[in-house]
């Protein structure tokens, strides 16, 4: 009986559903200092940061261009 939920997540699964959607979508960050947000599609030309470019990969000295907090201090927009 266990078998038959199996295949049906592992159908699921290989449709590549909402999931996969979720998993392509780049979260906005925002600065809890100031309230300035990191748009990954936009980067942040003037840090160094291409365009395209997630949170995450951004280099751990990148500090929010307004008011020079460090990454530690950004939060993750639920949007
Ligand atoms: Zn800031």
């Amino acid at each position: 009986m266990l078998h038959g939920l199996y295949c049906i997540i592992v159908k699921a699964s290989s449709e590549h559903t909402w999931w996969d959607l979720v998993g392509s979508k780049m979260d906005k960050y925002r600065c809890s200092v100031c309230g300035w947000i990191y748009d990954p599609e936009l980067g942040d030309p003037d840090g160094g940061v291409a365009p395209g470019t997630p949170f995450e990969n951004m280099p751990d000295d990148w500090q929010c261009p307004m008011c020079g907090a460090a990454k530690n201090e950004f939060q993750q927009l639920d949007d």
